[in-house]
């Protein structure tokens, strides 16, 4: 049987940003995964890295989601450097547009009460009125009265992060073992044992980041992860001039040029088909945000499936049951895989999380140990 120092469940963003960080640290470490036969989050998403609808009655969210943001130069910059890959990180600010006053006022709110919730971290936002929002975005239609804005928000290509993140964990050692669905577990302490077709690997840590999988794991090793599919589709068009100097909540420019436009959030189970009534919607509304975007092809479009905790907001645990045995879920993969690879992973690879992620644990959903 095959020992490492780590194991990692899942080899999806999450995963990938963990392995990689481990591997960085001299752990020898092994990144399963299920295969193409997956929900994968990681290759349908928008590539966001937004920060600043991030915790609105959860600081801590904000914090963890802003120190990620933080740290997303440096991964940026050392997963080029070491693999070639640029992953097209940038992180010009980014705005919310408001259609109509309504949508304004209730974003101005939450903005507001999100700079009083952060308390000494600070929030720096602006609400743009239309004038000022025309002034950083061509082509404004009628329907836009103004926007947020806050420096924090960025964006980035997710399959060259997903790419970068495989081929760093390669060359600083990793074993990645595609299409190696988990079979079964035996849990002694401290010596961990994952079947997967074709036999058993062992380590004294394991982290299950398998996304949705993670719900059936989890309870293996005593812990929770009551995670559940939401479907998103995504339409994109034909490549452009540049025309948006910064990421729109639903709306993004690549560096290729396509514009990509985003995106719905549909409570329908592992249905991952796409609906000709939905893309209308997504189109509709980008087309009311700039008008010009009516003369675009849409050349690609896809559904996906997110990986949402009930409350929305990440979950890592450490299990009290079965020590090393770690697990991580969140909706924001993109966002947060700078906390993960560089934050993270240090403290898995140090056998204990920080206080400071206390708060994601899911016994927060647990009503009975909480009364
Ligand atoms: C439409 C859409 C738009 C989004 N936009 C953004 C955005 O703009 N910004 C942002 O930050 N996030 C965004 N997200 C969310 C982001 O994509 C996810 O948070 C992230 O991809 C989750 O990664 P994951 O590794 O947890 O899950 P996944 O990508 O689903 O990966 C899980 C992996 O685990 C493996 N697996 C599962 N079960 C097992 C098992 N039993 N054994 C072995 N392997 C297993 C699977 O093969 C899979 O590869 C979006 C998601 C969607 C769907």
């Amino acid at each position: 049987m095959e020992r490492v120092d780590a194991i990692v469940i899942g080899g999806g963003l999450v995963g990938s940003a963990i392995a990689y960080g481990l591997a960085r640290a001299g752990l020898r470490a092994a990144l399963l995964d299920e295969g193409d036969v997956a929900f994968r989050a990681s290759r349908g998403n928008f590539g966001l890295v937004w920060v600043q609808s991030k915790g609105d009655g959860a600081p801590h969210y904000q914090r963890w989601t802003r120190r990620s943001a933080d740290e997303w130069p440096a991964l940026a910059a050392e997963l080029s450097a070491k693999t070639g890959i640029a992953v097209g990180h940038e992180r010009p600010g980014g705005v919310h547009l408001c259609l109509g006053e309504a949508e304004f006022a209730a974003r101005h709110a939450m903005m507001e009460r999100m700079r009083v919730q952060c308390g000494n971290d600070g929030f720096d936002y602006r609400m743009l009125d239309r004038e000022a929002l025309a002034d950083l975005l061509p082509g404004l239609g009628p329907a836009v009265i103004g926007a947020s804005w806050t420096p924090y928000d960025g964006h980035a290509n997710p399959l060259n992060l997903l790419h970068a993140l495989h081929k760093g964990f390669l060359e600083h050692g990793g074993r990645y073992l595609a299409n190696s669905t988990v079979t079964g577990v035996d849990r002694a302490a401290g010596d961990f044992r994952i079947g997967v077709a074709g036999g058993e690997i062992g380590a004294p840590k394991v982290v299950l980041a398998a996304g949705l999988g993670n719900a059936a794991l989890a309870p293996h090793f005593a812990l929770a992860a009551p995670v559940k599919p939401l479907k998103g589709q995504i339409l994109v068009t034909e490549r452009t001039r540049h025309v948006l100097p910064l990421p729109i909540t639903t709306i993004r420019q690549t560096t290729e040029g396509s514009i990509m436009l985003g995106d719905s959030q549909e409570d329908v189970g592992f249905d991952t088909s796409q609906k000709p009534a939905v893309m209308q919607t997504i189109a509709r509304r980008a087309v009311l945000a700039f008008p010009w975007l009516r003369d675009l092809q849409i050349v690609r479009a896809w559904a996906a499936l997110r990986v949402m905790p009930p409350d929305g907001l990440p979950i890592y645990d450490q299990s009290e049951e079965f020590p090393g045995v770690f697990s991580a879920n969140c909706h924001s993969g993109v966002t947060l895989a700078a906390a993960h690879a560089n934050l993270l992973a240090p403290m898995v690879a140090a056998g204990a999380l920080d206080p400071a992620l206390e708060a994601f644990s899911a016994k927060r959903f647990d009503v009975s140990a909480a009364a």
